[in-house]
């Protein structure tokens, strides 16, 4: 064991002193590569090939491999730097760098201080470049651009060509422009760039003047100190040894092998047309698809439009379209006369009520076909609503009208009779003739409201058939729409006030009472007879609140005359719409005369016979109600319409009002009082009381008188006159009895 050891230990001494030996030597070797000097050596890196930037951004080029080649030979270690001076003279300056290249001789630093060069590396060719087939004359005299840090070189070649004129640039591009735009005769730079240089697509149009060449020599500077002197000696002794061959291989290893490297602009230029030519074809894309877009909303907005211009259920046009065809036609035939239509089936509910929506769509359909087989291109129907047609039609006389009552209206007429269900459609229609203004201002609207005016008359009339407008009817039309549209205000500032018009007995010649009629002095149109207001008042649906006033107005007259102890009664009209399901009319009546103390008869209450014949039960109820109240119920204007005798019997009511004037007025008179007195016989038989209004003669007054009838009211007697001088008129009579 022991021997084993001290073997091991000798094995280990010598391991260690091998160990020693080879650090001695290591320390020796490192001695020796610490003792070369690294010299730094300042290059441009615009010059490709002879000094450029590699991928990894490393200093290469011609120069570069060179100087490397001649360092290597003269001991030194070589570093580039880029130098960041403009000029090659002003980079002399900086101490940071130990020399400096290019140069084709020496030349002051920037700072004036001498220099030295070394032994030519390189003979470099110097080419002239030129724009286009452009000839140049003598180099001597030539306008030359160049780059800014060839400085030096522009030295020398001001040396070579004192005539020559140079002018600096900062960048390539900066001088290809300045050729392109005449500013320079030609370009001056190295070959070796040229030929580098190029081969950039956009440098397409420039081409190298061969005949202009000259060769500029490629040297290492140095200030001129001690230092610089060494180190170019060096350097000079190293360019001595480097073999003309390894310097050629390292020209044309830049020169064939480097290729061109193109940057984002070259590709640009390079594929500019595919570019253009893409571009366009995008654009156009862009613009078809743009235009296709607009067309399809085009289209659909088409489809919108023809949607509202057109009527679903009949296919003929809607108002919408009605007006705008009208409208075309009418631009289009200034001189053709025309007619508008307001067409409607008057009992068109009652129809859709008792045969069904579906038979009242079949007729709609059936007439809109009808209608459309007898006109033209230039004439348009349209349905604007329900069973409302509008139809703008050329005017062709009498003739043409019972053309279309043959062809159109009767067969539509006989729709239900023709398919065996026995109902006539009842048609109203109402007829404008367009007059050469409405060629000139077109108001669609404006006319289909004048058939529409023409159209109610023929509807109020309670027969079917066809009116012309005639203007009258729309003046009265738009008084009324005022009027209506007056109403609140008027009873607010009392411009609504109570007339009366006494009753007198004649036999006594007492007045025994007095009937309230309203009179209007209306701020802007003066005194209104309620002729005028009334059935607007009515058909507007506001005649009960002028009710209701003059109601109220009348049972504080009554009250008056009651704390004066007369004991008056009056009568007041009550208006056919006033009597409805929803309002308590004799309610209100019994509120009234509670609110005043009063007793129920001292009101007596008219309602007209035309109110009885349209809606008996519920006028029947209400006269019931009012009289269980106590009230008086008066049938108003017995005689003057479609009066049933058998309304007599079903309603009861305390007195009628016979209107004298429709009994004497048209016909044979002899006739007339005949009526008159069986009317009078009939009702005091029937335990009615009588009174007679419109009695305007004594003839009249006395005739009445003869027949049994006492209570009279008319012209012959009074005229309404306003409260004040109703209680007068009482003053003196009760006076003089
Ligand atoms: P009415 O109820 O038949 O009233 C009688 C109308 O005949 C009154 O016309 C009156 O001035 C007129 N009159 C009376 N005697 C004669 C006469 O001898 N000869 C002629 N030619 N006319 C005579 P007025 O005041 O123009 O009223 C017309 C109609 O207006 C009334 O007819 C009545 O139905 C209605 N009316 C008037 N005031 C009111 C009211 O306050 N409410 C309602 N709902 N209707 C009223
Ligand atoms: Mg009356
Ligand atoms: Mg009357």
């Amino acid at each position: 064991m022991k021997r084993a050891d001290t073997q091991k230990q000798v094995f280990t001494i010598f391991i260690t002193i091998l160990m020693s030996l080879n650090l001695i030597t290591g320390v020796f070797a490192g001695t020796e590569e610490v003792s070369r000097d690294t010299l730094c050596v300042g290059v441009p890196v615009d010059r490709c090939p002879m000094f450029y930037l590699d991928d990894e951004g490393g200093i290469t080029g011609i120069g570069a491999d060179m100087m490397r080649a001649v360092s290597e030979e003269a001991g030194y270690d070589v570093s580039f730097k880029r130098i960041n001076e403009v000029t090659l003279k002003e980079a002399l300056d900086n101490e940071e760098y130990d020399v400096v290249m290019p140069f084709g001789s020496a030349i002051p630093s920037a700072a004036g201080h001498e220099t030295i060069v070394s032994e030519n590396l390189l003979q470099t060719p110097f080419t002239l470049v030129k724009g286009g087939d452009r000839n140049l004359s003598s180099i001597n005299k030539l306008k030359v651009g160049m780059l800014k840090s060839l400085g030096g070189a522009a030295e020398t070649v001001k040396q070579l060509f004192p005539g020559m004129e140079i002018v600096f640039y900062n960048s390539m591009d900066d001088s290809v422009k300045a050729l392109r735009t005449g500013e320079v005769d030609a370009l001056l730079n190295n070959s070796y760039v040229w030929s580098y240089v190029l081969q950039k697509p956009a440098y397409g149009d420039l081409s190298v003047q061969p005949s202009n060449m000259f060769s500029m020599d490629f040297r290492v500077g140095a200030m001129d100190t001690p230092k610089g002197h060494e180190i170019i000696d060096r350097l000079n002794a190293g360019i001595e040894a480097v073999p003309d061959t390894h310097l050629q291989a390292i020209v044309l290893d830049h020169t064939s092998r480097k290729l061109y490297k193109y940057d984002f602009s070259d590709y640009l230029y390079q594929y500019r047309w595919f570019l253009i030519f893409g571009g366009m074809l995008f654009a156009a894309l862009i613009i078809i698809t743009t235009m296709r877009v607009r067309v399809m909303r085009l289209e659909q907005e088409e489809k919108v439009r023809q949607l509202i211009d057109k009527d679903p259920l009949t296919g003929v046009l809607s108002l919408n379209g009605f007006r705008k065809r009208v409208e075309e036609l009418l631009r289009d035939h200034p001189d053709v006369p025309y007619l508008i239509s307001y067409n409607n089936i008057k009992n068109f509910k009652y129809i859709n009520d008792s045969l069904g929506m579906a038979a009242g769509d079949d007729l709609l359909r059936f007439w809109a076909q009808k209608s459309m087989e007898v006109m033209t291109e230039e004439d348009a129907i349209g349905r604007i609503e329900g069973d409302h047609f509008v139809v703008l039609r050329k005017a062709g006389g009498d003739e043409k009208m019972l053309r279309d009552e043959i062809d159109v209206f009767e067969p539509v007429r006989n729709f239900f009779i023709d398919k065996g269900k026995g109902n006539k459609v009842q048609i109203c229609s109402g007829v404008y003739v367009l007059t050469p203004r409405d060629h000139q201002i077109i108001d669609v609207d404006h006319m289909l409201d004048f058939a529409r005016v023409a159209e109610k008359r023929v509807r109020d009339s309670k027969k079917d058939g066809y009116e012309f407008y005639n203007p009258e009817q729309w003046e009265r039309g738009k008084r009324s729409a005022h009027i209506i549209g007056h109403l609140p205000v008027a009873i607010k500032d009392e411009e609504i006030q109570v007339w009366y018009q006494p009753q007198v007995n004649y036999e006594t010649g007492k007045i025994t009472g007095a009937e309230a009629l309203c009179r209007w002095n209306h701020s802007k149109l003066g005194w209104l007879r309620p002729v005028e207001f009334i059935p607007a008042l009515e058909e507007a649906g506001l005649i009960y609140d002028l009710d209701c006033y003059v109601w109220e107005r009348v049972c504080q007259d009554l009250r008056k005359w009651k704390d004066q102890g007369k004991y008056r009664s009056v009568s007041v009209n009550l208006a056919r719409c006033d009597i409805s399901e929803e309002r308590n009319i004799s309610g209100h009546f019994y509120d009234l005369i509670k609110k005043y103390g009063l007793e129920p008869d001292q009101l007596h209450i008219e309602i007209t016979e035309n109110a009885y014949t349209e809606e008996p039960e519920l006028i029947k109820k209400t006269t019931e109600e009012l009289r269980e109240f106590g009230f008086r119920v008066e049938m108003d204007d017995f005689g003057s319409g479609y009066s049933s005798l058998s309304m007599l019997k079903e309603i009861p009511m305390d007195r009628i009002k016979l209107d004298f004037r429709f009994l004497t007025g048209a016909g044979d008179p002899e006739k007339g009082r005949i009526i008159v007195s069986y009317i009078i016989k009939m009702v005091h038989s029937l335990g009615m009381d009588i009174i007679a209004e419109g009695v305007e003669k004594i003839s009249q007054a006395d005739y009445l008188k003869e027949q049994g009838c006492t209570e009279m009211q008319g012209y012959y007697f009074h005229k309404p006159m306003p409260v004040s001088e109703f209680e007068e008129l009482n003053d003196r009579i009760e006076a003089e009895q």
